[in-house]
């Protein structure tokens, strides 16, 4: 894997921003997420940009970039329009978790198209009864005649109606006492069959990710769509945790950038009592406190980042960052709210997709409860859940 000078990443940024400044503007960002969904043009577009490479490494077409290209990748995606950087990273971890643990024919058949925008792939493990509690999941799948048969339910499967696979966590095997984790598998399920009906949510924040839910009925695989081994897929989902958990920081730290620069520049043009309301020291103040915080939430990602890129163990790091992010993205798009006034509320102001979208950040991909309690436990204090 690649590893990025400060000059790459700097220009990447740059890059991006441009991209948001003369073409996917922010009329044009607020007419998708209207519309719950931008058109397949944009993901083509970052194709051609190289952007979808950038998780895929040389040898099948990509670039292989480091955990700091994809932080900064993420994060300017989100501040942009974080529905686009939801599925920008779901599609990365699928690309990572193929390229790491698949068959060398699923990495032929999968990679290189993933990097040229030619196909996508879901990622359905959160179920009606596994959300925080993913191993209460209860699809199953059964081998039958050299295909695997899937029978269950998957909620909040992002871009799933767009996808031509969606991976599936299912149980293929039985748990052995005491040990939910076992037995469970990823297969990779064509979307295109009757036997998988998708319908597709309505959600107040990140309305344009394409956040679907996933009705199985008998729905077929090959017996050969196993991703890594059989029985593991949840060992193999751990391995993918911390990146995951660092990139929906950085998804929280492009959504604060954003609301950050908005509530700076109102507070500056808005006049109230014959001076910019940035004058007084109870818009100031707000403004200040959130700048520190971003600050505070950029070093702890970096430093995750870091730690990661230098194969160190990041699992209390990343998780720090994806806990501490959450919540301040939130305090920061409350105080831009509150400091917008009546144009908060205005669609036309950004402030109100970054308010909405930082909903997400509390409790996905996991809760910050969940994140408390594995950082409780990592700490000696006794298991908690
Ligand atoms: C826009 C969007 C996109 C998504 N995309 C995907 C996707 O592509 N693929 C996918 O698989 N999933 C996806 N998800 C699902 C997401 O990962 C889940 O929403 C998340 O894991 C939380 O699960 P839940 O919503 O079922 O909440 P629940 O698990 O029902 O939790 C509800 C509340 O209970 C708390 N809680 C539960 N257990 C404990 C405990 N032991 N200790 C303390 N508190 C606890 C939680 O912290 C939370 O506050 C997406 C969700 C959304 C909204």
């Amino acid at each position: 894997m690649a590893s990025s000078t400060a000059f790459e990443t700097d220009l990447l940024r740059q890059t991006v921003r441009a991209f948001f400044r003369d073409e996917l503007t922010p009329a044009k960002v607020r007419e998708y997420d209207s519309a719950r969904r931008y058109p397949k043009s944009v993901w083509q577009r970052l194709a051609e940009l190289g952007w979808l490479a950038l998780p895929v490494s040389e040898r099948y077409g990509g670039v292989g970039a480091d955990v700091r290209t994809s932080v900064v990748m993420t994060e300017e995606l989100a501040r942009g329009f974080a529905s686009l950087a939801v599925d920008w990273v779901l599609v990365s971890m699928g690309a990572r978790l193929i390229e790491t643990f698949g068959t060398d024919e699923q990495r032929e058949a999968l990679l290189p198209a993933l990097a040229r925008g030619e196909l996508t792939m879901a990622f359905g493990m959160s179920e009606p009864d596994g959300g925080t509690d993913v191993l209460g999941l209860r699809t199953r799948a059964r081998l039958h005649e050299g295909h695997w048969l899937i029978k269950g339910q998957k909620l909040y499967t992002s871009l799933a109606d767009e996808s031509e696979y969606v991976i599936v966590l299912c149980r293929t095997d039985d748990a052995e006492e005491g040990k939910k984790a076992r037995g469970l598998s990823l297969i990779l399920t064509p979307t295109n069959q009757p036997a998988m009906q998708i319908r597709r949510l309505h959600l107040m924040g990140m309305r344009a990710a394409g956040t679907c839910e996933v009705f199985l009925d008998d729905a077929q695989a090959p017996a050969t769509a196993i991703v890594g081994e059989r029985g593991r897929g949840f060992y193999h989902l751990l391995s993918t945790l911390d990146n995951e958990r660092i990139l929906a920081a950085a998804i929280s730290l492009g959504i604060a950038e954003g609301a950050l620069e908005e509530m700076t520049r109102y507070a500056k043009e808005r006049h109230a009592f014959g001076r910019p309301i940035g004058g007084f020291q109870a818009v100031q103040h707000p403004i200040a406190d959130s700048a520190t915080e971003v600050k505070a939430m950029r070093l702890l990602v970096e430093h995750a980042a870091d730690l990661q890129s230098a194969g160190e163990d990041c699992g209390t790091e990343s998780t720090m960052a994806k806990l501490f992010a959450g919540e301040v993205v939130n305090r920061v798009t409350d105080r831009g709210m509150r400091i917008l006034g009546g144009y908060g509320l205005v669609e036309e102001s950004p402030m109100e997709r970054h308010f909405r979208d930082a909903r997400l950040q509390v409790f996905s991909p996991i809760s910050n409860e969940m994140a408390r309690n594995f950082l409780g436990e990592r700490m000696g204090l006794p298991k908690s859940y």
